[in-house]
């Protein structure tokens, strides 16, 4: 029987799916509209991203891993087979599955994710712990007596991680990531110029001017949003150089789970980071300066991985070749079997 293999990171922001051979096959954002008359979904990835703070009153756009809880797992298991189907428009075929679940994600949150996986259509789903699939994907070898540290932003968490001789070593997550960037910006802009402006539009700002460096060359860029004394549409001009403090003590809580990681780490090990450097993934590692505020904070260098958005799903999809070598890579080698 023809098999397939797909790993899927299941982010907090985006959901991406790949499989050993071709890499990184879909990338949606993780969210779902849903008609709240009828809970019937609407739509789920990019169609839903597109209409976000555009929706009519009956329609809820749901992000199931926000925050990096598994808020919502029937939208969990929407998600998963979306992408699934996807993938493989061939339903003969039932594919092995390895998921990659933000690391604050519960133990029964965990098993419900295999078994909307299973449900989904998998014939066998594996659960991987996220700093290995970010360190597999970064090209490090974990399978060495080696200590490597791995810093991954995402939207709703960053989880920092030791990892030697094929497993964790120490771990520290924190609730502040990309989404939290987003927020100082939207709350900044409406304290300081009365504008509320939406999310992406905050993101946006963000991925254009956002620095957490201060001596970036300055930059400005204009925002849309609504004047909140006069209730018309507004805009005006911000400029990089007053959002850098704002941003900066957000990269202090990153920093500090960082050090706190550093501290927790057997000293042979913080030797082996300090010669290796600190790799830093997820989407939330390319907001401009984090990599040197980091190398800075910790005295250690600190690089960001080659595509680190694609980081996780591509060491989840190499994960097939480490299935039962791992020491505790995988978080529940009691898969489903069909
Ligand atoms: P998750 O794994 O939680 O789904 P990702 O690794 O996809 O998250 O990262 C998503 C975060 O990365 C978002 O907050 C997004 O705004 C941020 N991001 C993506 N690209 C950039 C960029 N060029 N500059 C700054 N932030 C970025
Ligand atoms: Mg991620």
């Amino acid at each position: 029987m023809a098999s397939l293999d797909i790993g899927i990171d299941l982010g907090t922001s985006t959901i991406l799916a790949g499989n050993p051979s071709r890499g990184v096959i879909v990338r949606e954002p993780s969210v779902v509209a849903v008609n709240k008359r009828t809970s019937k979904v609407i739509a789920v990835g990019h169609e839903v991203y597109k209409m976000i703070g555009r929706t009519p009153d009956h329609i809820d756009v749901v992000r199931p891993m926000r925050d990096g809880v598994i808020s919502d797992y029937k939208m969990t298991g929407v998600l998963i087979k979306y992408i699934l189907n996807k993938i493989n428009r061939n339903h003969l075929i039932r594919p092995r599955l390895i998921i990659c679940v933000p690391s604050t994600v519960t133990g029964v949150e965990s098993q419900s994710v295999i078994d909307a996986a299973v449900e989904a259509g998998a014939r066998q789903a594996y659960l991987i712990e996220e700093p290995v699939a970010a360190a597999l994907g970064a090209g490090l070898d974990i399978t060495k007596p080696v200590g490597n540290m791995i810093v991954d932003i995402g939207g709703g968490t960053s989880d920092v991680a030791v990892l030697s001789l094929k497993g964790v070593v120490c771990k520290v997550s924190v609730k502040t990531a990309g989404n939290t960037f987003d927020e100082a910006i939207a709350k900044y802009i409406r304290h300081n110029y009365n504008l509320l402006i939406g999310e992406k539009t905050a993101e946006e700002i963000k991925m254009e001017i956002g620095s957490v460096w201060d001596g970036d060359p300055d930059i400005e860029t204009y925002a849309k949003g609504r004047d909140l004394v006069s209730g018309l549409p507004g805009k005006i001009k911000v400029t990089r150089k007053e959002l850098v403090p704002y941003l900066r003590e957000i990269a202090g809580v990153i920093l500090s789970a960082a050090q706190n990681a550093l501290e927790r780490t057997p000293p042979e090990l913080v030797g082996d980071i300090r010669t290796n450097g600190i790799v830093m993934t997820g989407g939330g590692a390319l907001i401009s300066g984090l990599d040197r505020f980091i190398s800075k904070g910790t005295k250690v260098d600190t690089y960001i991985a080659d595509n680190p958005v694609e980081c996780v799903a591509i060491g989840t999809s190499k994960a097939f070749a480490y299935l039962g070598k791992l020491f505790d890579g995988f978080l529940d080698t009691a898969s489903h079997i069909h």
